[in-house]
């Protein structure tokens, strides 16, 4: 059983938004982690996890300002800021694994979010009005890749009372632009300073900090995807996804830094099995509440070889000028700008990783990429890369025919033999 089934057994029928504001049980949820029946699969998820509930009871104990933003929102800016990132996307893929989703979304539906909406947002609006999450003093949008968290996050912003602003970024990638950008974000930085009751001086040292460990998170990364390039590296992609969360909520600090360190020596020294495999690219992300499409590809000797969020996509930062390179960071992101762009980028990654095929799975509401999956297919196609669409949805399990997506799967993976 994982740590987060286990939580919820334990807590399930006493569950209530208090839970979360006691340390009682932030001190039982820091045990059971610790515990030697914990076994995380690789050295670098305890670092995660422990970061993470660290973060998170930080977050509901409101031992410093909470900053609630959406993928794309450099966790560096808010880190050096002094304040606690929040992700209410990474929330929802929690609250989905415990299996625990549909109460929110349906709570969502009841207020009146459409089912059309993507169930990440209704999940975490739904969690919001029942009082689950921990309160925000700041709300930080990117207005890419998607309208959901600048949405959503209104009605949070009003909901709490706290302020809620968006960046806007510009498409141009000239350097005039991206200064436009930087100032957004040095304004946000300042904001940010000012709940956590820090002088500009103090700022600068403390964002030095979050951009020199940014930097070396960056570096050993690279390592990472290096070894993943080789034949049958033992990191398969269902759990190199749960990095998504490291790769957006922790750039910025030393766990952040030490997970990819330790991931990539682990995998240097594990090595690599030999070739042999049906290498596979995963596209969008995966359903955080079921394992057994993962299970099928296993049996059919298919690995995740890559995925399309798990990839560093910027340079290293310019400590000299933060606010710029991480402007840089955001708009040179994949998912900024037109469809053709993500398809090119997902073209490049299965050329690089030599996959044979690429799933893409369609998550019910999500616009920019069930939008674009035609055009990432042709894309991959271009270069003689199949793919197979598979429809279902992250969060709400109730979407999800595990059934008929192994018939379609298992068809696909014969037709790559
Ligand atoms: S899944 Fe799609 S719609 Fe939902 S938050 Fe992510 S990008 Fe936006």
């Amino acid at each position: 059983m994982g740590l987060v089934e286990d939580i919820r057994d334990r807590y399930l029928d006493r569950l209530s938004p208090a839970t979360f504001r006691s340390r009682l049980f932030w001190r039982t949820v820091d045990t059971l982690a610790r515990s030697p029946l914990n076994r995380p699969q690789w050295k670098a998820d305890r670092v995660s996890l422990s970061y993470f509930i660290r973060a998170t009871r930080d977050a509901y104990l409101r031992r410093a300002p909470v900053v609630w933003s959406n993928l794309l929102f450099p966790s560096e800016i808010i880190i050096g800021s002094g304040c606690i990132p929040f992700y209410p996307e990474m929330a929802a893929a929690v609250v989905a694994s415990a299996g625990l989703a549909p109460r929110f979304i349906d709570r969502a539906g009841e207020e009146g979010f459409s089912s059309d909406a993507c169930s990440y947002h209704r999940c975490v609006l739904g969690c919001a009005l029942e009082g689950f999450l921990p309160e925000p003093d700041l709300l930080l949008a990117v207005n890419y890749p998607c309208d959901s968290a600048p949405l959503s996050f209104s009605f949070a912003a009003d909901l709490y009372g706290v302020p809620h602003r968006v960046l806007d970024v510009p498409l141009s990638g000239e350097e005039e632009d991206l200064e436009i950008l930087a100032e957004q974000m040095e304004e946000c930085a300042a904001a940010m300073l000012s709940l956590a009751g820090m002088d500009a001086g103090e700022g600068r040292k403390k964002m030095a900090e979050a951009v020199s460990f940014s930097n070396l998170a960056l570096r050993a990364m690279r390592r990472v995807e290096e070894m993943r390039k080789r034949d049958d590296c033992t990191l398969d992609g269902k759990d190199a996804m749960g990095g998504v969360s490291v790769l957006a909520g922790s750039m910025g600090s030393r766990e952040g830094t030490e997970y990819y360190r330790l991931l990539a020596e682990e995998l240097e020294e594990r090595g690599c099995a030999g070739g042999g495999t049906i290498r596979l690219m995963w596209m969008h992300l995966k359903p955080w509440y079921a394992q057994g499409i993962f299970d099928a590809l296993e049996r059919h000797g298919a690995r995740l070889v890559c995925e399309e969020y798990t990839h560093a996509t910027w340079e290293e930062l310019d400590p000299e000028r933060p606010f710029l390179s991480l402007a840089a960071k955001v708009a040179g992101h994949f998912l900024v700008g037109p469809a053709e762009r993500r398809a090119r980028h997902l073209a490049r990654l299965a050329r690089d990783y030599r996959v044979h095929g690429a799933i893409h799975y369609n998550h019910w509401g999500c616009r920019q990429s069930c939008g674009g999956a035609m055009l990432v297919k042709a894309a991959l196609q271009e270069i003689g890369v199949p793919v197979l669409t598979i429809d279902g949805d992250c969060v709400d399990e109730r979407e999800y025919q595990e059934g008929q997506l192994s018939t379609r799967l298992e068809a696909f993976l014969e037709s790559l033999r």
